[in-house]
């Protein structure tokens, strides 16, 4: 081994005694409700496919039809090479679908993110986190150079308290600091809710601006899935909607819905879309698919599935399952026994990863478990069964 691998590895064997090495594992399925997992199937609690869309006939038909028209890739970015067609179609019904005037879509929500936030703000202004925002939102603040401030997960008093901080301070130049507040719509890891309409009276009162990433919101909550901002009558009042169209819309990319002007803006000024080659065209068509069946009866329906399989959860009597969502945090705390219970499960054929740090707090570890309208009732039991029986196995009282 050489000196640079030597390094490399003495970190990974720091990771493996924290309990925080992870790997890859590898699928030779479809990624539906079942997966194949090392020659085994696995019930798959794993995805964000809340909707069951990625695997479904009209997106996939969608995507061939666009490699048969435009080929696989794109070949540029949109602002050098042309910008192909399907992008336009599907940021038109994203603009129409979420109610705003226009939408841009990046090659995927974390690419969206690190363009967006940093375009916004300058070195003298001001970005409000809330403290469980997504890993993307975070490294986007950091990059745009901006005073960074992070409140308690949906602390309005703390927020109120920066904002009024960050009123107070002498403006630098010839403007005031501009302020952004980041927040989730439903958070990734924990499955609640942001506040929004209280968030939206308090950036309005100091002048702030909102950003609402929807990633986890975008096609199941609302009406049609338009996302809480729509369910709550907020669409106007917020700047900046972000979303991803690789979770309940089965495709992959991400994007910002606003203003013309804030499009015409990042257009001009979102590192991650300029220097980017665009997303291909086969993503794009996919998920315009989706939107459309978000928008049908079938997407109703399956929308009625999944809170059908929530409600049938909330109703098992399992102690330790925050069951508000899709996303079902079961926080077991110490990084091992996240693996031990997530081990405990696939041998039950159930796949549920744990989720350890950096993607939570340290000694916050759990098992994410994300439920889709493609799970049966009887998926649900099985997991309902494999989990009471871990949840058995540890009430034994501990020796001291
Ligand atoms: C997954 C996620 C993203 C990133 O979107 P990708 O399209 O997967 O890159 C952004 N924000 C939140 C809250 C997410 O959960």
């Amino acid at each position: 081994m050489n000196a640079f691998d030597r390094d490399l590895a003495g970190r990974l064997d720091a990771l493996r005694a924290a309990g925080l090495h992870r790997q890859l594992r590898r699928v030779d399925s479809a990624p539906g409700a079942r997966l194949e997992v090392g020659g085994r199937k696995l019930l798959n609690f794993s995805s964000n496919d809340y909707l069951g869309l990625a695997t479904h006939p009209a997106l996939r038909a969608a995507a061939m039809r666009a490699i048969e028209r435009f080929g696989a890739g794109s070949t540029a970015s949109r602002l050098l090479g042309g910008s192909l067609a399907p992008h336009h179609e599907l940021e038109e019904a994203l603009a129409a679908f979420k109610g705003t005037e226009a939408a841009l879509t990046f090659s995927s929500g974390y690419a969206t993110a690190l363009g967006t936030i940093p375009a916004l703000l300058e070195r003298e202004d001001v970005v409000v986190l809330d403290r469980l925002a997504h890993a993307c939102l975070v490294d986007a603040a950091r990059l745009s150079g901006a005073k960074l401030r992070v409140f308690a997960h949906n602390d309005l008093n703390e927020l109120e308290d920066i904002l009024r901080w960050a009123a107070s301070r002498p403006p630098t130049g010839s403007r005031p600091a501009r302020v952004l507040i980041v927040t989730e719509s439903v958070f990734s890891m924990d499955g609640d809710g942001a506040p929004l309409r209280e968030l939206v009276e308090l950036k309005e009162r100091y002048g702030a601006w909102l950003l609402v990433d929807e990633a986890h919101a975008t096609g199941v909550c609302g009406p049609d899935g338009r996302g809480r901002a729509a369910e709550l009558g907020l669409t106007g009042r917020i700047e900046v909607h972000m979303g991803t169209l690789g979770k309940a819309l089965g495709a992959s990319g991400g994007f910002i819905c606003g203003s013309r002007t804030l499009i015409e803006y990042l257009v001009n000024r979102a590192r991650s879309f300029i220097f980017s080659t665009a997303p291909p065209p086969a993503a794009a068509s996919a998920a315009l698919a989706a939107l459309q069946l978000l928008q049908s009866e079938e997407g109703r329906a399956r929308r009625e599935r999944l809170q059908a399989n929530i409600g049938r959860l909330q109703a098992a009597p399992l102690p330790g399952l925050r069951v508000e969502s899709a996303i079902v945090p079961w926080i077991l705390g110490e990084e091992a026994r996240a693996v031990a219970a997530a081990e405990h499960l696939r041998e039950r054929g159930i796949f549920v990863p744990a989720i350890r740090y950096p993607t939570v707090a340290r000694g916050a570890a759990r098992l994410r478990i994300s439920l889709s309208a493609a799970h049966r009732g009887e998926d649900l039991d099985a997991l309902v069964a494999a989990v009471a029986e871990w949840l058995a196995t540890q009430t034994q009282p501990k020796r001291a």
